[in-house]
């Protein structure tokens, strides 16, 4: 499998090399920073490179013995937790990860950049609770007890660090008093949400966030409309997750959907109003989700541009600058801010399945309305 590119970052990458080349691989990591940057992906990286037979650092040679199975996730001494939910009728104490190791790999090869919304919305149990409960803390504790089978380290990856809330007490003592060779890893983007007893006892890398050119990179290699590119680039503003999610949705921009959208709510024209609300309708819900987000992005940058009366360092493309000045004629911040509520409570109605038909219908209404309502002079 094409394996876990992350895109530059070339003095991250060099970092944890140095510490396995240099034999400095501390007993307990912690890999954090916000969401959408590489810090799973690179302990992936981290981990699979240790294990590597054949080379040293994180990078690692997909051949060896011990890189066919670590780059599948099937490494005997490679263990995943994260958290999960109640599943298939088994009482939520019993359920671990383990049950969700199959659904995992997956996810991990989709998108090794994903947080926590995407995971819950890749097993599809939106509406469950997920966490790290005292039966999996116990079965990290007896599987590090165990002697390692094959590989020179034995790793234990800990995703979502933040949902082992006070049970993470119970691994303290394994940081505290590894056995040798062992590892754990620990991956959080709410590093604040740890407890101090377990944070004070790792040694932290912070992924930084990505650059633009980075994830250009990225995508360069996923899409091959540059102009969706660009597009994607000043949307996800340094979040890959959010990048990769974009990437897998439609080919064309959305920029020429949401100026006719405006232009039909503005002039109350109820039929092509309809029209739009039917063609969102039919679409997959991610597709919906990006629109709604593509929205959001293009109204804050658009309110940025009414204050500073000024298109320059905002993250729009040359035709979407020159729609906003025109724009500005029209629709007001007011009128801006309306739409971008109207735009974060549909995504949070999709997420509850709500009926798309009416769903849209309804948004070209209100949006007709906002418009109707704060009408200026132009
Ligand atoms: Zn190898």
């Amino acid at each position: 499998m094409a394996f876990i590119n992350i895109p530059g970052q070339l003095e991250s990458k060099a970092y944890l090399s140095r510490l396995i080349e240099e034999d400095r691989v501390p007993h307990a990591l912690l890999f954090s920073g916000p969401e959408g940057n590489g810090k799973l992906a690179y302990a992936l990286l981290f981990s699979i490179g240790l294990l590597c037979e054949v080379k040293e650092g994180i990078e690692f040679c997909e051949e060896c013995n011990q890189c066919t199975k670590s780059t599948k996730f099937i490494h005997p001494d490679l263990h995943f937790t994260f958290p999960v939910c109640s599943k298939d009728g088994k009482k939520r104490e019993d359920t671990t990860s383990t049950d969700f190791l199959q659904s995992w790999r997956k996810f991990l090869e989709h998108n090794p950049y994903g947080g926590m919304t995407q995971w819950v919305k890749f097993l599809g149990y939106e509406n469950k609770n997920f966490n790290i409960n005292v039966t999996e803390c116990n079965q990290i504790i007896k599987s590090l007890s165990l002697r390692r089978y094959e590989g020179r380290y034995k790793i234990q990856i800990i995703w979502g660090a933040e949902h082992l809330a006070k049970e993470g007490n119970r691994l303290l003592k394994l940081i505290e008093e590894p056995t040798p060779n062992t590892l754990i890893i620990l991956v959080t983007d709410r590093q604040d949400l740890l407890l101090n007893t377990i944070l004070s006892r790792c040694q932290v890398f912070r992924a930084p966030p990505f650059m633009d050119e980075e994830v250009e990179t990225f995508l360069e290699e996923k899409i091959s409309s540059s102009q969706k590119v660009q597009e994607i680039v000043r949307l996800a503003n340094g979040d890959l997750r959010m990048a990769n999610e974009l990437a897998g949705n439609q080919e064309e921009g959305w920029n020429d959907t949401l100026l006719q959208i405006f232009r039909f709510c503005f002039l109350g024209k109820v039929s092509e109003m309809i029209a739009q609300a039917e063609m969102l309708a039919s679409l997959p819900k991610k597709d919906m989700e990006s629109f709604c987000l593509y929205t959001l992005h293009f109204l804050k940058e658009y309110m940025r541009v009414v204050h500073l009366q000024s298109t320059e360092s905002v993250r729009l493309s040359d035709a979407e600058k020159a729609t906003t000045l025109k724009m500005t004629k029209v629709i007001n911040i007011a009128m801006a801010n309306q739409v971008a509520q109207l735009m974060e409570s549909n995504i949070k109605n999709l997420h509850r399945n709500a009926n798309k038909k009416i769903l849209w219908t309804n948004t070209m209404f209100e949006i007709e309305g906002i418009f109707k309502a704060e009408k200026i002079a132009v």
